[in-house]
């Protein structure tokens, strides 16, 4: 779901938005522009 600092479609795989290395994302509800997916967001940390 991350991929290259991007948040991407758990379902189309398109990149949605950027996200910092360090960032910590709770929850958040997210629809995908391309596909209309909605899902939720939960980055605790990002392995290296
Ligand atoms: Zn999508």
């Amino acid at each position: 779901m991350i991929k290259n600092g991007w948040v991407t479609c758990p379902k189309c795989g398109k990149k949605l938005f950027p996200i910092n290395k360090d960032a910590i994302v709770k929850n958040l509800e997210y629809q995908c522009k391309v596909c209309k997916e909605i899902f939720k967001v939960n980055i605790e940390s990002q392995e290296p």
